[in-house]
Parts: C-alpha cells; sequence; structure tokens
C-alpha cells in the first residue's frame, strides 16, 4: 500500500522532470511549493539529479535525470 504522502511526491516528480519552472504544492504539507535545482553528477556526463524541495518546510527528494 502506497501513502497518499508517496502519491503526491511521484506525481510532483512527473511534473517537474517535465518542466522544472511549474509550481508544485508540497507533496508532504501541502504547505509552500517546491523549488527545484539540477546537479551533475561527477564523472556521469549522461545523467544529472534534480533535487525537490519545499520552500517552508524542507521536505525534499531527488530525481535521476538524463540529460
Ligand atoms: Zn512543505
Amino acid at each position: 500500500m502506497i501513502s497518499e504522502t508517496s502519491k503526491a511526491w511521484i506525481q510532483a516528480a512527473k511534473i517537474l522532470a517535465e518542466n522544472p519552472a511549474a509550481r508544485v504544492r508540497c507533496p508532504e504539507k501541502a504547505d509552500g511549493f517546491l523549488t527545484v535545482h539540477d546537479e551533475a553528477i561527477p564523472g556521469n556526463p549522461t545523467r544529472f539529479e534534480r533535487y525537490l524541495v519545499c520552500d517552508v518546510c524542507g521536505a525534499r527528494n531527488v530525481l535521476l535525470m538524463r540529460e
């Protein structure tokens, strides 16, 4: 059984994987919006990590992205 919070993170990840500028509510508490920043993975030029962080409570998740 997958929790509602997990479903909300999956939904947020789908939206932000396609459009990092989208305004997505915090999946944990719906208290703020997720901010996105990308970080390169040293030694792995075909992938990068996309961090999703709530601007209010700091809830976070990381997506592994392909270039
Ligand atoms: Zn939050």
